[in-house]
């Protein structure tokens, strides 16, 4: 009886809901027609990526677009006003496998002029999986990303400003796939008793402030300063900001690239022309060391610090080497810097297809790591100034950092307070 009673509720209740259905749909219907949402959303721009589910009313869900590649947390947009007032920017609850993955903890990147300038924007209208803004004017116009974006025009903004600068030299390392030129830097020139050094950026092209501090690192190995001078004279430097360099301008998330991204492809069959080249460029040019700037996950809570990671004893000193010169950065980083950089380097009995283990198992090899720097951790400092003032506490300590070599004829001495 109960049953039957049930059904019956259940009948009439499922026929109230399709009326209701009906009803709300021709409202929703309606409403679409008579109005859409209070911004538009445009990502055709360098570095842009996002993809819009819905925009209706003072709502708008947005995802990082993957285009193919796997889940990863990279977005980037800029939303123009239709019409004054506050708007939320609705993300999926789990981006990544990250439960509010979407946003870091300092909130999104904003800017106001149109990607010239970023602040991050903090959290106070964050919710969540959400944030919103106000918009006081129609036709505001404002950008939002993930991260402090880094793309060619920041570039071009450091070359221009070293253009005359006499130790650095700029040329093509190769084409991109979609026909970009790839720039090689070099600053210094190669000589007997000098060491080189190859340092690279943006193999996964979503990890954006990684850029900042390698810039940072660059303009102190450029200017005349004790430790700039010193450098020089111990090393040659040999600089690809941008290895996925496709990936940097079109906005792509990079990391988990198919088949696999430009990181491992450090394999017997390099199929990035990027990678080829620096394969090729490794043996003209006889590299001793190698860096490479990365970013971690946005939200994960060990990845709110610097570290560095790479294969422990390749080569025979890197460990002692990595921890030496991770001590002086330390010393060096100002108070309100991410915490680090902590030395996670492993034992590897033989390389995966990576940067730092390529170089790690060359012979001659003196230091090989990978350098991972926080995209915003919370309560540090992580806008373009402070990451670029890393990058030259970074250099300072490369300075003074007594690098072993696997041959001791070949020590590195650091000599510089
Ligand atoms: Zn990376």
């Amino acid at each position: 009886m109960t049953l039957i009673s049930d059904n019956n509720v259940g009948r009439l209740t499922l026929a109230a809901l399709a009326m209701l259905a009906l009803a709300t749909t021709a409202a929703h219907v309606q409403g679409d027609s008579a109005a859409t949402g209070s911004v538009t959303i445009n990502s055709a721009f360098p570095g842009g990526n996002v993809k819009v589910t819905h925009n209706e009313g003072d709502s708008v869900h947005v995802a990082p677009d993957l285009r193919g590649d796997s889940p990863w947390f990279y977005w980037y947009l800029e939303a123009t006003a239709v019409k004054p007032g506050r708007v939320s920017f609705v993300f999926p609850e789990k981006v990544a496998g990250f439960k509010n993955g979407a946003i870091g903890y300092q909130g999104p990147a904003i800017s106001t002029d149109r990607g010239k300038t970023w602040n991050w924007m903090g959290i106070d209208n964050v919710q969540g999986n959400a944030f919103s803004f106000f918009f006081t004017e129609k036709e505001e116009r404002v950008r939002f990303a993930v991260t402090i974006p880094y793309v060619q025009t920041d570039l071009d903004g450091f070359l221009k400003k070293n253009a005359s600068n006499p130790h650095l030299t700029n040329s093509v390392l190769t084409k991109s796939r979609h026909g970009r030129d790839v720039e090689l830097l070099q600053i210094g020139k190669p000589g007997p008793e000098v060491k080189a050094v190859l340092v690279t950026g943006r193999h996964h092209a979503a990890e954006t402030m990684a850029s900042y501090v390698l810039e940072g690192f660059l303009q102190e190995a450029l200017s005349d300063s004790p430790a700039g001078r010193e450098f020089r004279k111990r090393h040659v430097l040999y600089v690809v900001p941008f290895v996925d360099k496709d990936g940097v301008e079109e906005g792509d998330q990079g990391k988990n690239r198919k088949p696999h991204d430009h990181n491992r492809d450090y394999g017997d069959e390099s199929i990035y022309p990027e990678v080829q080249a620096i394969k090729k460029l490794a043996e003209a040019k006889n590299f001793r060391f190698a860096l490479d700037f990365h970013c971690p996950t946005l939200v994960m809570k060990d990845h709110q610090v610097m570290y560095f990671v790479g294969a422990k004893e390749h080569p025979k000193h890197n460990f002692e080497n990595v921890s030496e010169f991770a001590a002086w950065i330390k010393k060096g980083l100002p108070e309100n810097a991410p915490f680090g950089p902590l030395v996670w380097l492993r034992p590897a009995a033989k390389p995966t297809p990576m940067n730092s283990h390529y170089f790690g198992f060359k012979e001659g090899m003196i230091m090989a790591a990978t350098l991972e720097i926080p995209f915003a951790p919370p309560g540090k400092a992580s806008d373009p100034a402070s990451c670029r003032r890393y990058g030259q506490v970074m250099l300072h300590a490369w300075v003074n950092t007594h690098f072993l070599a696997p041959d001791p004829q070949s020590q590195v001495q650091g000599k510089l307070k």
